[in-house]
């Protein structure tokens, strides 16, 4: 990401991610861009976690938290990839958490999970040790899970921006949201541009849609799996400001057909175990097909 940061400029960079992602709205973002004129800025590393819309339609990023992504993809790899002997099951019960916290699998993640907590509260960039995670160069690795992880974080890059662009338009529109309101109208503008124009996608590029739409469905799905990794636990629920992130969730997957025991949901649920895991939440017997499953899971996040 180095070499990326001085080969293109921050604008680039966004716009790159949204154009990896969402391909077939190059010509419409490119308009839009125009139209609100948004002032991309890659700011000093500071504390937390930082992409957010300021003043003047200011986007603004820094390296750090970019980086602080890119590790989480990687994390969410292993634990896609591992566990190969947890066939994920149709319940889930403490004594289940317990035994996946014992596994080297959950081991090698909660140590990136635990660096990347190091990271936000850091000012500056620490390395994570390279012959784990590779620092990122600015091209797409060649290894499988290099690749998936850079395509996670490009997906997840432009959700992230997509959503703070629409807090960019909404501040040269009259609107009347409230603060809540806003966020969601952010997230579902997020979701809608990645989603809306599949079909045109499929239609030049041969996928099917289903496909397509689980993928980007779940690296939506993943982002906000970050949003609640990188959230402090007392935040988790709705506050002035903002809705509570099961709820920026459930409307995110209000609408989207995706079959109760496609793959997606066995994805997502994994993801949501590791952070169950990772944030030693307490679980009550819990049973169901996966997407139950994963509406029961997403209780604990509140
Ligand atoms: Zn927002």
């Amino acid at each position: 990401m180095e070499k990326q940061i001085d080969l293109y400029t921050a604008d680039d960079t966004v716009r790159l991610a949204i154009y990896g992602t969402v391909p077939e709205r190059q010509h419409e973002l490119n308009v839009l861009w125009e139209k609100y004129a948004p002032c991309v800025e890659q700011t000093l590393d500071k504390c937390g976690f930082n992409i957010q819309a300021g003043s003047f339609n200011s986007l603004l990023f820094d390296h750090k938290s970019m980086y602080m992504n890119w590790l989480f993809g990687f994390g969410l790899m292993k634990g896609l990839t591992g566990f190969e002997d947890l066939d994920m099951p149709d319940e889930i019960n403490q004594e289940s958490i317990n035994n996946i916290k014992t596994t080297t699998t959950y081991f090698e993640i909660s140590e990136i999970f635990d660096h990347i907590m190091l990271l936000k509260e850091s000012t500056d960039i620490i390395e994570f040790d390279e012959n784990k995670v590779p620092y990122p160069k600015g091209n797409k690795p060649e290894d499988m899970e290099g690749a998936a992880a850079f395509d996670l974080l490009c997906m997840n890059a432009a959700f992230l921006m997509l959503h703070e662009f629409r807090h960019i338009q909404l501040s040269n529109m009259n609107h009347n949201f409230s603060a809540i309101e806003e966020e969601k109208e952010c997230d579902n503008y997020a979701k809608n541009f990645i989603i809306e124009k599949i079909s045109e996608y499929c239609k030049k590029s041969g996928y099917g849609y289903q496909q397509v739409l689980v993928k980007r469905m779940l690296a939506i799905g993943f982002c906000f799996c970050f949003m609640i990794f990188i959230t402090p636990q007392k935040f988790w629920k709705k506050s002035k400001s903002h809705p509570s992130i099961k709820d920026r969730i459930g409307s995110i997957l209000k609408d989207i057909e995706i079959g109760s025991n496609d793959n997606f949901w066995f994805y997502i649920n994994r993801i949501l175990i590791i952070l169950i895991c990772y944030f030693d939440i307490k679980v009550e017997n819990i049973k169901g097909n996966q997407s139950k499953l994963f509406y029961s899971l997403i209780e604990k996040f509140e």
